[in-house]
């Protein structure tokens, strides 16, 4: 349900008559060989496509316009080859709806010591045009990514593919919907929020839904569905015994997998791409939906628990941008703390629903009794999450904006086995430290849900919340607390 295949991003060279034809016919085949460049560098995960040389405002605004008017136009690359005035920008600019990023690059990496001439010095003027073209974007107050270094860069490649993962998120965000499944856990506070101002924000509606829509479409799957659910089980978990067909558990799991062959019409009939439930509101299902959540999640979906849509949102983007690369993308709970002062580190978790896609090896199809909610055992997938850098992830309402912040940690290998834990968890260590990352987030008013992925860095994030134009704020191995607080003030 993730597909970049349709998706592109254009890519516009500025430049002005001043310097003749020959020249502009240069300025354009040196954007070509760039854009050719970049798309088989196999570094980009979006294809570039070479858009124009623009050198009027009129030529400038047509482009834009059209690359706002494009549906499958995730963004637009600017690359300033020659000089080109900042004034004939200011239509075209302000009315720019998608992203925009900046390669601040130019044709030839190395200055050519012997044989350099003006002629050469005025076709390669990226160091002052971009710059011209930087003044324009930052007195409009243009959001954009602005990458510097030689567009052959392995480097530069990379900055660009993270903005490009985070302009398809961005183009995924809009007009995504979220079902919100039983309204909210009472009383919570930082699940709740400005739906108004999201979708204005973030381009996603969330909207609720009574019980009843989707237990209408628990009985609708029939039994050869459920038998095969349960098979596709079985083929791809390691299966409690009890659960298996014959044992005294196996009715929990064709409950469990009826509510998942449920949610999935339900998702698909609303063409849903994220949603929520919550545990105090469940009239008509016999279990909390545990292995649905989670094998949703694995699918593509963005889910959030007790009704927290902002995080199912922001699991589903996140999911996005990480589409294909190695690593899972995950809803999360900071959930229980080890406060050895030898190695500090957090124990993530939930009651149920973390996604298979971080486990480090087969997850285990267990059936457990559920403390809360006063329903049935439900099924669940519990796993270890694999070890390696990883970042937590959470937007809030703060009441007048929304607040995202970023939690740079590294997942480690548990010290010891957690027999008696019957939840899918990971295990981290934030940076700087515990101490200092724990103070800061919540100062921050970051929540206790996260966004959780072992597959995005913090730059992503970086790139999609300027895109949103939300604040962002990082906790990572340089952070003090002293000016974080700062920061926040
Ligand atoms: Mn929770």
């Amino acid at each position: 349900m993730i597909d970049y295949a349709p998706l592109e991003a254009w890519f516009v060279t500025g430049s002005q008559h001043l310097y003749g034809p020959d020249a502009l016919e240069r300025v354009r085949a040196n954007a070509e060989a760039i854009v050719a460049g970049l798309n088989g560098s196999g570094a980009l995960p979006v294809r570039v496509v070479f858009k124009a040389v623009v050198t009027t405002p009129e030529e400038i605004s047509a482009a834009l316009r059209e690359a706002d008017a494009a549906p499958n136009c995730v963004g637009v690359i600017a690359w300033m080859h020659t000089f080109s005035p900042g004034r004939m920008w200011i239509g075209g600019l302000s009315a720019l709806r998608r992203p925009l990023c900046h390669l601040h690059t130019q044709m030839g990496r190395d200055i050519p010591w012997a044989t350099i001439d003006m002629d050469f010095m005025n076709l390669n003027q990226s160091a002052h045009g971009g710059r011209e073209f930087g003044h324009i974007c930052t007195r409009l107050g243009i959001e954009r990514k602005v990458v510097v270094g030689h567009w052959r860069d392995a480097a530069v490649q990379q900055r660009v593919a993270v903005w490009l993962r985070a302009a398809a998120a961005w183009h995924d965000s809009q007009g995504m919907r979220i079902a919100r499944i039983g309204d909210n856990m009472r009383e919570v506070a930082v699940t709740e929020g400005d739906k108004v101002e999201a979708e204005r924000r973030f381009g996603y509606a969330v909207n609720g839904y009574g019980l009843g829509d989707l237990v209408a479409h628990v009985p609708a799957a029939g039994e050869a569905a459920v038998d095969a659910l349960c098979e596709e089980y079985a083929a791809s978990y390691t299966m409690m015994a009890s659960l298996l067909p014959g044992g005294p558990r196996h009715s929990s799991l064709r409950e469990a997998a009826r509510i998942e062959l449920g949610l999935r019409s339900f998702l698909t009939d609303g063409g849903f791409h994220a949603f929520t439930d919550t545990f105090e509101n469940l009239h008509g299902l016999r279990q909390l939906p545990g292995i649905a959540a989670q094998r949703l999640m694995a699918d593509g979906y963005g889910f959030g628990a007790e009704g927290d849509w902002k995080h199912a949102a922001l699991v589903r983007s996140m999911k996005v941008m990480a589409h294909g690369l190695p690593g899972g993308t995950s809803f999360m709970e900071d959930y229980t703390y080890h406060l050895d002062r030898e190695g500090p580190a957090v124990l993530g978790a939930h009651m149920l629903e973390i996604c298979p896609t971080i486990a480090a090896g087969t997850p285990s199809c267990e059936v457990h009794p559920l403390g809360i909610g006063g329903r049935e055992d439900p099924v669940r997938l519990v796993f270890d999450a694999a070890a390696g850098p990883a970042v937590n992830v959470t937007v809030v309402d703060m009441g007048d904006r929304f607040r995202m912040v970023v939690s740079e940690v590294d997942v480690v290998e548990p010290p010891e086995p957690l027999p008696r834990l019957p939840v899918a968890r990971a295990l981290w260590k934030p940076r700087p430290d515990l101490e200092t990352a724990a103070a800061a987030w919540i100062h921050a008013g970051g929540a206790h849900h996260t966004g959780f992925s072992l597959a995005l860095t913090a730059e992503h994030l970086e790139d999609f919340a300027a895109m949103a134009g939300v604040e962002c704020l990082f906790i990572d191995g340089e952070t003090t607390l002293r000016q974080f607080r700062r920061e926040l003030r």
